[in-house]
């Protein structure tokens, strides 16, 4: 029988992009494939329309229909509203990988930095419906076949920043790895605004921008915003991730989709009674990993050995020298192996980025949020218009799953200021538009369930928002320009 494989040698390519694994993979077989259809990737303008004309294959048609549907939206007025505007993204987390997609389809030359050169992140992200419509209409299915099959609606960190990454990268966003964003640098003579790296010498730090969005995640804060703290109660936050062999037996098994203290308290009594284990709550998720986020109480793990010396101060508490490795890494097993009902007896953790089993105790205790999104900043006569999401705008709880939710909604947010920016509104409104505050208080529940009609305007998602309901004079204080004398 002849061999079902493409014949073309940039078919053959972007199988593997399509199917690569590691982000080092995705942007090897992306080179290649620029290569081979003698695309240069930095013509970010027609970049997309010359690969779908170059790449005549069908196996690309399916994606081609899905993106073309997205770039079709009226927002975007046909990738012409931004053409003038150059922007810098920092951070490849899903956050800043998604603003990027939505800048390019407004029309932006989009450069994102990306400290790390791996995705590694096993631990699994709760995904919104609206979420995992936004992520299928992207063409998430091509990418990653077992894309929330069924009732599914969970995904692994580095399995979403992979398909943002390819999805970008075919929308002609430059990205790039291993380098770490320092800091802006203020306009001088003949320059605009401009990043300085590390490595210092590397290309992006040419690059010239009027819009810098900020994706850097939790704790990473820009110089102008100011973050407040909230501070709940103490809560512990710990996450395992076991090797899933992927055997019928495991397969078998029932997720736990959130099980509360509260809703469930015969369960976590008898957790307590056998094991000594005591937990708030604990959620399972199956994925490339066993992957289990519980939060658990201090006393518990004082009495197992996992926490050594009792601290007030939660960061003294859960410093490095203050746990016991081995005695988590068994906290963690029995947690998993108990909520499971001992279906999955061969626990074995998967590894994490440096090698180590994949476990993890973080702090939720304080929690933090920005105070604005936005601010512009003028030097020189230049202006540039700076625009955080993700994390480092509002910190979510794990164990309840608002990252992706959340962060998403922000990243369009951000891409609607930047259109107005595009589109020539006076700085003061672009930041007016901009500070409804009602971002940390969405949920599945009250936010529109009308997915498909989701877009950039915050008018398709939030349910009650009044773009004009801050005047200009109140976020003056977000307008920074240097003071002549
Ligand atoms: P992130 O995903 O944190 O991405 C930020 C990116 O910016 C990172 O790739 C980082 O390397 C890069 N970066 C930071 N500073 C610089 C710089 N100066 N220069 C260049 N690049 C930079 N959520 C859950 O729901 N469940 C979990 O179990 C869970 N586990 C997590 C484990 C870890 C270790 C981390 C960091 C986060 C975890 N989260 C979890 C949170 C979740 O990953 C985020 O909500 C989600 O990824 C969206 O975040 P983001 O894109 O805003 O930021």
């Amino acid at each position: 029988m002849a061999s079902q494989g493409p014949v073309n040698p940039s078919h053959a390519t972007f199988d593997l992009f399509v199917q690569a694994q590691t982000c080092k993979d995705v942007k090897h077989h992306f080179t290649q494939l620029c290569r081979q259809l003698e695309i240069d990737p930095k013509d970010f303008g027609s970049f997309y329309a010359k690969l779908k004309e170059r790449l005549n294959y069908w196996k690309a048609k399916a994606l081609w229909t899905k993106l073309d549907k997205r770039a079709s939206h009226e927002d975007y007025q046909q990738g012409k509203v931004c053409t003038k505007n150059k922007c810098l993204v920092l951070g490849a987390g899903p956050c800043g990988l998604r603003v990027a997609i939505e800048l390019s389809l407004l029309g932006a030359q989009v450069v994102l930095l990306e400290k790390r050169e791996t995705f590694s992140r096993n631990n699994v992200l709760h995904l919104w419906p609206y979420t995992i419509y936004d992520l299928r209409e992207l063409g998430a299915k091509k990418f990653y076949g077992k894309f929330c099959s069924g009732s599914l609606d969970h995904i692994s960190i580095r399995q979403l920043q992979l398909i943002l990454l390819k999805v970008a990268l075919l929308l002609g966003v430059e990205v790039h790895t291993g380098v770490e964003f320092q800091g802006l640098i203020e306009p001088s003579g003949e320059n605009g605004w401009m990043a300085k790296l590390q490595p210092r010498s590397h290309p992006a730090a040419a690059f010239q921008f009027d819009v810098f969005i900020s994706a850097g995640g939790g704790r990473f804060v820009p110089d102008g915003f100011k973050h407040k703290e909230l501070r709940g109660k103490l809560a512990i936050g710990i996450t395992a991730n076991f090797i899933n062999r992927h055997t019928a037996a495991e397969t078998q098994v029932e997720e736990i989709s959130g099980v509360a203290r509260i809703y469930n308290q015969k369960f976590f009594q008898e957790l307590l009674n056998e094991t000594g284990i005591d937990l708030e709550n604990i959620v399972y998720y199956k994925d490339d990993t066993h992957y289990f986020v519980m939060t658990a109480k201090k006393k518990s793990l004082l009495k197992k050995g996992v926490i050594k010396q009792d601290h007030n101060d939660a960061e003294q508490l859960l410093a490095p020298a203050n746990v016991d490795y081995e005695a988590l890494c068994n906290y963690a097993c029995d947690a998993a192996d108990f909520s499971t009902g001992g279906q999955l007896p061969d626990l074995q953790f998967a590894q994490n980025h440096a090698g180590q089993r994949d476990v993890a105790m973080f702090d939720f205790t304080c929690m933090h949020r920005a105070e604005n999104a936005s601010l512009v900043k003028e030097r020189r006569g230049k202006k540039l218009l700076i625009g955080l999401v993700g994390d480092c705008l509002v910190e979510p709880f794990w164990p309840l799953g608002t990252g992706i939710a959340r962060g998403f909604l922000a990243a369009f947010d951000a891409a609607w200021m930047v259109r107005s920016w595009g589109n020539g509104v006076p700085h003061l409104k672009v930041l007016a538009e901009r500070l409804y505050q009602l971002l940390s208080q969405t949920t599945p529940e009250n936010t529109s369930k009308k997915y498909a009609a989701y877009s950039i305007d915050p008018r398709t998602r939030y349910q009650r928002v009044n773009l004009s309901s801050i005047q200009t004079h109140q976020v003056q204080h977000l307008y920074d320009v240097e003071k002549t004398h």
